[in-house]
């Protein structure tokens, strides 16, 4: 069997809830690094979070090495 064939084949087989889970976390993982300006944190910080930018700081050079405009 090709490799190809091999790897459609067990894709194919994973359950959707998993495929669905990971999904998700590319989407949030893609929201945090590249458009976060201190929107999760602000869930428990409230409006202070918009001024510290912790999420950003932390994935800033990420940020940049990824192609996302930052400042
Ligand atoms: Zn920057």
């Amino acid at each position: 069997m090709s490799q190809s064939r091999f790897l459609l084949k067990n894709i194919s087989k994973a359950p959707k809830s998993l495929i669905l889970g990971l999904i998700l976390v590319f989407v949030l993982g893609i929201f945090v690094i590249g458009y976060d300006q201190g929107h999760i944190f602000s869930i428990v910080q409230g409006d202070t979070a918009y001024g510290n930018l912790w999420m950003h700081e932390f994935t800033h050079d990420l940020r940049h090495a990824a192609g996302f405009p930052c400042h």
